[in-house]
């Protein structure tokens, strides 16, 4: 192999037939290769050589693997999440909810936090990173997510303050273990319609049980909402991430199980969250 910086410019054109950000995917995958941060690969590059894993790498982004899964992470709200197959990976996206969180809760911390579908863990402890005074459980209906999670608490110095359980909301009864009076509960069901189209690298490599909610996506939050009743303290808010088109049929579960909505966008000005108040 040659220098690292012409590695680079070849690998981002090859990347570009799979990738809406292949110059920054080749450098992720460079750095990876070269077990350093980008920023230190981006100070170095004129310098460096590039090794020959750095086109086994390449070759996997090629086959639409994820960045996350090959190098087995990804960066949410400014925290490095681990990531494996049996998460969703951390979208930018939800940082919304974050986002949210600290803006309602500038004034009054949150004490107790709960977060419906934890997978990586990476909404619950973005918000406990944010309010030292908070507690937080994370439940999920995988126990390998759940793996994921608990070594993510760790990794940040998180784990005394962050609990999770192994719980289906599909079951009977399934909030009965998670106790009450949460200040602010936190969501990102399955919210993807069973037939809609989603890229490779979605579809081949992301946990569907993660992704799909039945027909039209709905069937996460219609057991999630009318359950939010016995966990939301009376002052308490609850975030919901949603579909970039579920605005309307989302509210209307809501406002029946008798919330006040609010409606707000992402970055991309998508549809993207609903805060949910008595
Ligand atoms: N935002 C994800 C996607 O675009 C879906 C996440 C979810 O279903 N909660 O695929």
């Amino acid at each position: 192999m040659g220098d690292a910086a012409s590695a680079l410019r070849e690998a981002a054109l090859i990347l570009a037939e799979v990738s809406d950000s292949p110059r920054l995917d080749a450098e992720l995958l460079m750095a990876h290769a070269l077990q350093m941060e980008r920023s230190e690969l981006l100070l170095k590059l004129p310098e460096l050589k590039a090794l020959a894993e750095f086109s086994t790498l390449i070759e996997r982004r090629q086959q639409s693997e994820p960045i996350a899964h090959i190098i087995g992470k990804k960066e949410f709200w400014g925290l490095d999440f681990q990531v494996t197959p049996d998460v969703l990976i951390p979208r930018p996206d939800s940082e919304l909810l974050i986002e949210e969180a600290v803006r309602i809760f500038a004034s009054a911390h949150p004490y107790r936090i709960v977060d419906l579908g934890t997978g990586s863990g990476a909404l619950l402890l973005a918000t406990l990173h944010e309010f030292p005074e908070a507690k937080g459980l994370g439940m999920d209906a995988s126990a390998a997510a759940l793996q994921i999670a608990h070594n993510n608490a760790d990794a940040l110095g998180l784990a005394d303050r962050a609990k999770f359980l192994l719980l289906d909301w599909t079951l009977r009864d399934w909030t009965g273990s998670l106790g009450s009076g949460f200040d602010l509960i936190l969501a990102n069901p399955p919210y993807v319609a069973t037939r809609a189209r989603l890229s490779a690298d979605v579809a081949n490599f992301e946990p569907h049980q993660a992704l799909f909610a039945g027909e039209q996506g709905l069937d996460d939050y219609r057991i999630i909402i009318p359950a939010l009743e016995k966990l939301l303290s009376p002052t308490g808010t609850a975030l919901l991430e949603i579909g970039f088109d579920q605005a309307n049929p989302v509210s209307e579960i809501a406002i029946k199980s008798g919330y006040h909505v609010e409606l707000k966008q992402d970055l991309g000005s998508n549809d993207r969250l609903l805060v949910l108040r008595r």
